[in-house]
C-alpha cells in the first residue's frame, strides 16, 4: 500500500523523500512550482539522484507531483491559455529529475466558453506538451464540477483522453471531488468504480486523492476535511484502501493538517487494510 501526503517542496526533492519517510509514507506529492504561482523550484542535480536511490531502498509508490492551481490551459485570454500551455510544457520536461513519476493537474475552467471548447483547448496543450521521450505519465484529476470546472464528469476526462489519444495520459481520482460532483462513493463505491470503468476504463485510473469532504453529496463545493471528519466518513476510506482494485495506487492526502495531523492519518489507514 503506497500512502503519502503533500509536502512543502521548498527544501528540495530529497528532503522531501526524509520527511516522509518520518511520517510513515512511502509516496508524496508536491507542487512542481509555487501553487498560485508560476514560479517553478529550482533544479538539484545531486539532490534528485539521492531522492531517486532513498526511495528505491525504501521501496516508494510512484510519486504525483501536481501542477499549479493557476493553471488554465482552457482559459479565454488567448495570451493566458498558450502562457498556461508552456508552463505545462516546462513542468512536464523539469519532471526528466523525478523519472517515471506522476504528473497530476486540475484540467481548468472554460470560463463561459463551453465545455466542448474548453475539452479542446486542454487537449491541444497537452498534445503540444507531451514530446515524445518525456519522462512521465500525466494525469488528469477529477473535479468537484465548481463553476466552469472541466473534469467534474467523467465523460469530459473521457473526450480529454480521446482528444489526445495518449497511453501516457491517466486520472487522479479525488474522493472529495468525485463526491462533490455527485459520484456517491459512501453509498456505493462499486457502482462509481464501475461506472468509472464503463466510461474512462480503470486501467486508466492511476492514482487517488484520499480527502474527506466538509460539504454534503454533490454540492459542486471542493472544500476537503480530515478523514472521518467530513460527510464520506472513515468506513469509505476503509473500502478504499482494501478495494482490490485499487490497492496498487498511490494515495495521497490533500487533507488540512500539518506533518503530525498526516502521520495520525497515514497510521490510521495503514491500521484499517485488513
Ligand atoms: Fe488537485
Ligand atoms: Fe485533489
Ligand atoms: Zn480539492
Amino acid at each position: 500500500m503506497y500512502i503519502g501526503c503533500h509536502l512543502s517542496a521548498s527544501g528540495g526533492n530529497a528532503a522531501m523523500v526524509k520527511t516522509a519517510l518520518s511520517i510513515g509514507a512511502n509516496t508524496f506529492a508536491f507542487f512542481t512550482r509555487n501553487p498560485r504561482g508560476s514560479r517553478a523550484k529550482k533544479q538539484d542535480p545531486g539532490d534528485d539522484a539521492l531522492a531517486v536511490s532513498l526511495m528505491r531502498e525504501h521501496g516508494f509508490g510512484r510519486l504525483v507531483a501536481h501542477g499549479a492551481y493557476t493553471m488554465n490551459l482552457c482559459t479565454a485570454d488567448p495570451e493566458a491559455r498558450a502562457f498556461a500551455g508552456d508552463v505545462l510544457a516546462d513542468d512536464l520536461r523539469r519532471m526528466a529529475s523525478l523519472p517515471g513519476n506522476f504528473y497530476n493537474f486540475h484540467p481548468g475552467s472554460h470560463v463561459g466558453q463551453g465545455v466542448e471548447a474548453g475539452i479542446a483547448y486542454i487537449a491541444a496543450a497537452l498534445k503540444r506538451a507531451m514530446e515524445p521521450g518525456y519522462p512521465v505519465t500525466v494525469l488528469l484529476e477529477t473535479m468537484a464540477g465548481k463553476g466552469s470546472e472541466i473534469g467534474g464528469r467523467f465523460e469530459e476526462l473521457k473526450a480529454i483522453l480521446d482528444a489526445v489519444g495518449s497511453k501516457n495520459l491517466g486520472v487522479c481520482l479525488d474522493t472529495c471531488h468525485v463526491y462533490d460532483g455527485g459520484y456517491d462513493v459512501v453509498n456505493d463505491l462499486e457502482g462509481v468504480l464501475g461506472e468509472f470503468d464503463r466510461v474512462i476504463g480503470l486501467d486508466r485510473l492511476c492514482a487517488l486523492h484520499l480527502n474527506d469532504s466538509k460539504n454534503p453529496f454533490s454540492s459542486h463545493k471542493d472544500r476537503h476535511a480530515c478523514l472521518g471528519e467530513g460527510s464520506l466518513g472513515l468506513e469509505t476510506f476503509r473500502q478504499i484502501v482494501n478495494h482490490p482494485r485499487l490497492k496498487d495506487k498511490p494515495m495521497i492526502l490533500e487533507t488540512p493538517n500539518e506533518l503530525p495531523g498526516y502521520q495520525r492519518e497515514i497510521a490510521l489507514l495503514r491500521s484499517m487494510k485488513s
